[in-house]
């Protein structure tokens, strides 16, 4: 029997690239008529997406092409931003012949890659409250994920990944690296760090995580590690206590309305107020009143409110986060809308150009040439997560002092469960198995 694309993403250990992890597999068993690939890269220092559009474009059309097939899809598109030349030109070169994929310019406005923007600006249907992409036929995903499903298909799992090194680094730099390599080694390879303290943006600035651990390892989620002052804004503003964060949204939201206003869920038509969130918050209450829980639960904490817009800098991300993770300890589930809503007018005149996000958030003396560095990088040791994606662990299938080859599976799905295999990235031989799997180079 021949063996499914769905069966060969599984093997191979495919995972969402551009950050979330969802276990690919999973995603594209599906029906739909419409299949979206995700360049728009909308985060400021980012260039991992746009190199490896225009280094492997073929390769991104042919992983868009095995998911059409698979999900009987007609239409393929890839979202790209229209200034990232190089990319554009590598997949007209790719789409000569090709009229069933197509190129869709996005607005160089964040956060465009937010997979209910990208799925209304390349396809013109809203995603309903609660629901998914497929709910409106469509599946998509980042683009280095199609380029990995297209290796899949080749028998090639997931060894490596393409990551962005910037911010107080040296000379920032955009490489290929193993998976596993420490986030040391990748500064290293940027010129080391600028700063003699330091602090880390793991997968990027506005929706990335904070960290202080340069040992840790590159996921398959991680698209760009920042490095950045530790007194800089971005950092100061998540070492709050969240305690704290209630504190200042209850004095000083002065109820502008000014975060409902911009916030791209509610410009979609969506019944997402955060000014209402802050103003529950204001009162005391431990969660918005009705209509307000869903509130909260469609945000994607893209953080534009908090960080671009409101007059007191208040953490509104964090706290609809927070709210988010409560109500799901509760056991509660927002309930899936069957209406799409109409975009509001104002959308149109709300974007915020990423540019004038770089400035508002301080990061022009950050903004540099980003080269693609062409020498692989050679990591002595790598660390395989056993969890780098939604869903279980994986399980452990190498000993200790055992020689795996590159591409050899150290770490295998859990049987029945949502979840990923993860592979050796480079050969040599097995120090450590705990929640990774350590291993020397030979
Ligand atoms: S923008 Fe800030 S101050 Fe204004 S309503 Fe929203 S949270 Fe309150
Ligand atoms: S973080 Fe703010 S702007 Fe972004 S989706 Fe949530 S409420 Fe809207």
């Amino acid at each position: 029997m021949a063996v499914t694309l769905v069966e060969q993403v599984r093997k191979a250990g495919v995972v969402g690239a551009g950050g979330a992890g969802f276990p690919t597999w999973k995603k594209i068993d599906a029906r739909a008529d419409v299949v979206v690939a995700n360049g728009a890269e909308c985060e400021p220092l980012l260039h991992n997406d746009q190199y490896l559009m225009s280094r492997e474009a073929e390769r991104v059309v042919r992983g868009v092409e095995l998911v059409m097939t698979a999900a009987g899809a007609e239409r393929g598109i890839i979202g790209l931003k229209e200034k990232h030349r190089d990319a554009v030109a590598a997949f007209r070169r790719a789409l000569r012949r090709r009229p069933h994929v197509r190129l869709a310019f996005l607005e160089n406005a964040y956060p465009s890659g937010d997979e209910f923007v990208i799925v209304y600006e390349t396809t013109g249907r809203v995603i309903p409250e609660g629901g998914l992409p497929l709910d409106v036929g469509v599946v998509n995903s980042n683009v280095e994920t199609f380029r990995n499903i297209a290796d899949a298909a080749d028998g090639r799992p997931v060894t490596e990944r393409t990551v962005t090194v910037a911010g107080a680094v040296r000379r920032p730099v955009c490489l290929s690296a193993p998976i596993g390599t420490s986030l040391a080694d990748l500064i290293d390879a940027a010129g080391g760090p600028a700063e003699e303290e330091y602090a880390l943006m793991i997968g990027g600035l506005m929706m990335g995580k904070l960290s202080r651990d340069a040992a840790q390892p590159l996921l398959k989620t991680t698209g760009a590690v920042i490095v950045l002052p530790p007194d800089h804004r971005l950092v100061r503003r998540r070492t709050v206590p969240f305690t704290r964060s209630l504190h200042v949204t209850r004095e000083f939201c002065c109820q502008c309305m000014l975060c409902t206003l911009i916030c791209p869920r509610y410009l979609l038509g969506h019944e997402l107020y955060p000014h209402l969130i802050m103003r529950s918050v204001l009162f005391g209450l431990p969660f918005p009143e009705g209509g307000g829980r869903t509130s909260a639960h469609l945000c994607c904490e893209c953080e534009l409110c908090g960080l671009y817009i409101c007059p007191m800098e208040l953490p509104i991300a964090r706290i609809n986060g927070n709210i988010k993770r409560n109500l799901d300890a509760l056991g509660w589930a927002p309930q899936k809308k069957t209406a799409a809503p109409a975009p509001r007018a104002l959308r149109e005149s709300s974007r915020v150009v990423t540019r004038r996000l770089v400035w508002r958030l301080g990061l022009q003396p950050y903004e540099a040439a980003v080269p693609f560095r062409e020498e692989p990088l050679r990591p002595r040791s790598v660390k395989i997560m056993l969890r780098q994606n939604v869903g279980a662990a994986a399980e452990p299938c190498v000993r200790k002092g055992q020689r795996v080859r590159k591409g050899q599976l150290v770490a295998a799905a859990p049987a029945g469960k949502l979840g990923a295999n993860h592979h050796a990235s480079i050969a040599g031989v097995v120090r450590e198995v705990r929640d990774y799997v350590r291993i020397d180079a030979a």
